[in-house]
């Protein structure tokens, strides 16, 4: 084969060049494989690193800052690129441009970001653009700062003030579970807890928490279960009316094997089902009665 040679630097070229007329470094300038704008904007929330680039906040997979935003690099300004799935990149951050606020935090700082081609690795192009960082809060830390912010209320009662000791195991229950899930998705907390008379009132970020709430103490507790809903308003930008919704939970501290004294008479709990409790007297004869009943009656707890 007669040389041939590029016809915009005059280098001779082999076979091997992407373009019969042009060498590989001209043909990459005139056929870049991605093309990017040279500053990027990013907001950062400062409590728990979610960003956004306008409304809506992405948690980042890994709570770090240079993870964050490759991630983000690839969400908002790579997504065309990756998608085509013909291109991998890479990112490389350069501590020597760094620029931080008074507050030190990272301000400004330059990415170089290289693609290769995958068919041909040897193709490649970078480019380096200028990422800006906002510091914010997000929707949901400015909810948690506020600590007023909820959507639904539990309340947890009992009978008497003797028995609000079952009140407070399950507290630690709701606590315990209630963190695990925050960690997971910190859209659900608790944002206020209220001493009430005979209970307590606790106000909930999600109508989702009251409800996985329920669920989870249904496993372990017996109750009596009131939920109802209040018209507090109406989001205009969704067109629908905003509910605050209520679970009024009343707790019954009654366990298989106790004994009551009810009407001076003994009875040992036989079994407690989902809504009664079967009662068993001394001559062993059964007697059924429902949750309500314990809530409206007098009886006493033996042991
Ligand atoms: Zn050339
Ligand atoms: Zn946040």
């Amino acid at each position: 084969m007669p040389n041939r040679f590029c016809a915009i630097c005059g280098k001779e070229i082999d076979s091997s060049a992407p373009h019969y007329g042009m060498c590989l470094d001209c043909y990459l300038k005139e056929n870049p494989l991605f093309v990017l704008k040279d500053s990027f904007s990013i907001n950062i929330c400062l409590d728990c690193f979610s960003y956004s680039k306008k409304q809506d906040w992405y948690e980042p997979e890994v709570k770090d800052k240079f993870y964050l935003l490759e991630e983000a690099l690839e969400r908002f300004i790579l997504k065309p690129y990756l998608k085509n799935d013909n291109v991998f990149f890479e990112m490389q951050f350069d501590e020597e441009n760094f620029e931080y606020s008074s507050k030190d935090l990272l301000k400004t700082l330059n990415v170089k970001i290289i693609g290769r081609l995958k068919e041909n690795p040897r193709i490649k192009h970078t480019e380096e653009i200028r990422i800006n960082i906002n510091y914010e809060l997000c929707d949901n830390c400015q909810k948690i700062r506020g600590g007023s912010y909820y959507t639904a209320i539990i309340q947890l009662r009992v009978n008497s003030e003797e028995d609000l000791d079952i009140i407070n195991n399950i507290l630690k229950d709701i606590e315990q579970y209630t963190e695990k899930l925050f960690e997971k998705e910190p859209r659900h907390f608790i944002s206020q807890i209220k001493d009430q008379t005979n209970g307590i009132d606790l106000y909930l970020s999600t109508n989702e928490l009251m409800n996985y709430l329920i669920t989870f103490l249904n496993n372990k507790y017996h109750f009596l279960l009131k939920r109802s809903k209040k018209l507090v308003g109406r989001d205009n930008q969704k067109g629908k009316n905003v509910y605050r919704l209520k679970a009024s939970i009343k707790v019954l501290p009654i366990n298989k094997g106790d004994t009551l004294l009810i009407n001076n008479k003994e009875y040992l709990v036989d079994t407690v089902l989902k809504n009664k409790i079967v009662l068993k007297d001394k001559k062993g004869e059964k007697i059924t009665k429902n949750y309500q009943f314990f809530f409206s009656a007098d009886y006493r707890k033996l042991s």
